[in-house]
């Protein structure tokens, strides 16, 4: 019988499921669905072991790997909670994946287990130790250190997103201020912009245009699309994000000296002028300097689900998934 790998990704909004032969870099199987409003932990779960039973197509899983966007206690392999869907806190999701799927499974949560896949499949490929970082609506990341998952003793290491920028600075979901997350995220570099074009009416013209005038309209996207054409409300919006971004990247080098640095997430497609500051801001911190590439993350939204298929195959090497790429 074949091997097989079941990658799983509970997102926040989304579900994805996998199927891989071990050292294949091509799905046999995958299916990415919208999760279901008002779901709970319960109805999330079916969910999930629907797309996976789909993309299963009557096989059994060798072995299962799980990344779920919300604290996981590794160590116990139970979900801690999510913080989009009710119901997950304290949830032994492996026990129960493993006796719907009857396949050995692991868990992990989303930033470690993203900076697994782009060090294994991805912009990180080669590497032995690598930052992962994706800066979306909030700012996660993990770090792989000897090829392996860094976890840290509680768990936390990688959160990135609330080291302090600005100890002084506007005050952040996690109630303290100046975070990463605070400044650099997408949904707080949107709300700065629509504050300074309602502060502003002669300027952003062109963040203006693209919006229709909608204030309400502005997103991230709108603000870094119109940085790119040259609009200076919305590039000294987005530059202000990027050096935070790229501070917080500078320090992180300098504490850990990773041999790369990659960047995912929606606002790192932000353009050529947000890589230029972001780089220019994490160099003139880092002892490295340039000598430590950062790189924009290569495998995108299915950073999870390919990190998924690591996690499985270096914690079920025993039994034999031994096809496995990893250098
Ligand atoms: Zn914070």
């Amino acid at each position: 019988m074949t091997d097989l790998v079941l990658a799983l990704d509970f997102g926040g909004t989304k579900a994805s499921a996998g199927v891989v032969e071990p050292g294949r870099r091509v799905w046999r199987a995958r299916q990415v669905a919208a999760v279901p409003s008002g779901a709970n932990a319960a109805t999330d779960l079916a969910h999930m072991l629907a797309l996976a039973q789909s993309v299963l197509a009557g096989d059994r899983p060798t072995a299962i790997g799980v990344s779920f966007g919300g604290p996981v206690d590794f160590d116990a392999q139970m979900v801690r909670l999510s913080y989009h869907i009710p119901g997950w806190e304290g949830f032994p999701l492996t026990d129960r994946l493993q006796s719907a799927l009857r396949a050995p499974a692991i868990i992990d949560n989303d930033g470690n287990v993203a900076a697994l896949g782009e060090q294994r499949f991805g912009a990180g490929q080669g590497c032995a130790s690598l930052l992962y970082l994706t800066v979306s609506t909030g700012v996660g990341g993990g770090w792989v250190l000897g090829r392996r998952i860094w976890r840290g003793h509680h768990g936390l290491a990688g959160e990135i997103g609330h080291m302090t920028i600005e100890p002084d600075g506007p005050i952040c979901d996690c109630g303290r201020r100046g975070c990463v997350e605070r400044l650099a995220s997408g949904p707080w570099l949107a709300r700065r912009a629509r504050e300074l074009l309602e502060a502003r009416p002669d300027q952003g013209v062109r963040l203006r245009a693209r919006v229709g005038g909608v204030l309400d309209a502005v997103d991230a996207r709108a603000v870094a699309a119109a940085a790119e054409e040259g609009d200076e409300l919305a590039w000294e919006v987005l530059r202000a994000a990027a050096e935070a971004l790229g501070i917080a990247i500078g320090n992180a080098q300098n504490l850990m000296d990773p041999e790369r640095v990659v960047v995912g997430g929606g606002v790192s497609k932000a353009g050529g002028r947000y890589w230029a500051a972001l780089r220019a801001a994490a160099q003139a911190r880092a002892m490295a300097g340039g000598r430590c590439e950062i790189m924009p993350a290569a495998l995108g939204d299915e950073a999870p689900l390919w990190g998924a298929v690591a996690l499985a195959q270096d914690h079920f090497a025993a039994i034999d998934l031994g096809r496995s790429s990893s250098p």
